[in-house]
């Protein structure tokens, strides 16, 4: 049965083996090539691909080690800013050793930011979507290359998968994403309630992925921008929805 482990690097990122069979795994943004390497020999696995979201260090510096180590083929998304990529992809399906490998196109971070999705199937029991920094456990990335409305498209795109998709992002962020968003809506108890179950995660020393499309709906507070309670709690009561959306980015910059 396949399954996620996840290796914590450089404080707050996350980087993300993907175990398809007995003996062979995936890896998507490995920054760190040592912390990888460790993973593989821990579980006695063999790297086959890596997966690249977007081209910031955080995600790719340890791609070329990898690469001349295991031999691995790598997949992403901008070869002009991540020259070790053998596969440049965008919006696709593909297939590695009959697992079913969705890139999803979702600028707004960077302009040419992907997320991978893995539909259900008889091999894994849930779907899977990796976000990098489009999509964060309660939060979302800057806009450091696109405007919010790109930014939001590319979130509403990934809110649309399935329910149960279990969402694994690229940074630890969460506690101060809900911290943020409870400045906002002080009130909120499916926020409240989120904020405490995840500082218990945090105590008993786990990590705050993966999350799950639903949560991220329900809690995550760039997800609700077209709500009256944030239209609301901002004092925006006639904006328009991605109106809104910039100005919780423009004050979680600042937080
Ligand atoms: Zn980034």
């Amino acid at each position: 049965m396949a399954s996620v482990v996840t290796i914590p690097a450089f404080g707050d990122n996350f980087i993300y083996l993907y175990r398809y069979d007995k003996n062979n795994a995936l890896a998507v943004d490995p920054c760190d090539s040592s912390a990888v390497l460790n993973s593989l020999n821990e579980h006695n696995l063999n790297l086959t691909t890596i997966f690249i979201t977007h081209h910031h260090w955080d995600h790719t510096g340890g791609v070329s080690e990898l690469k001349k180590k295991t031999g691995c083929e790598v997949i992403g998304p901008d070869k002009r800013r991540i020259p070790a990529i053998d596969r440049v992809v965008d919006e696709q399906i593909l297939k590695i050793d009959n697992i079913e490998i969705h890139v999803i196109a979702t600028p707004g971070h960077t302009n040419t930011s992907v997320c991978y999705y893995i539909p259900e199937s008889n091999k894994n029991e849930h779907k899977i979507l990796w976000t990098g920094d489009t999509l964060f456990t309660g939060g979302c990335g800057r806009l450091l290359e696109c405007k919010a409305r790109t930014m939001f498209d590319s979130l509403l795109t990934l809110a649309s998968l399935p329910d149960d998709t279990l969402v694994y992002c690229g940074h630890d962020y969460t506690l101060e994403n809900y911290e943020f968003a409870l400045t906002i809506e002080p009130d909120n108890k499916a926020v409240g309630q989120r904020l405490q179950e995840i500082k218990q995660i945090i105590r008993a020393g786990g990590f705050t992925v993966p999350s799950t499309i639903l949560q991220e709906k329900t809690t995550n507070i760039f997800l609700r921008s077209h709500t009256n309670e944030i239209k609301t709690a901002l004092k925006m009561p006639n904006a328009g929805t991605v109106d809104v959306f910039a100005e919780l980015r423009r004050r979680k910059d600042v937080f």
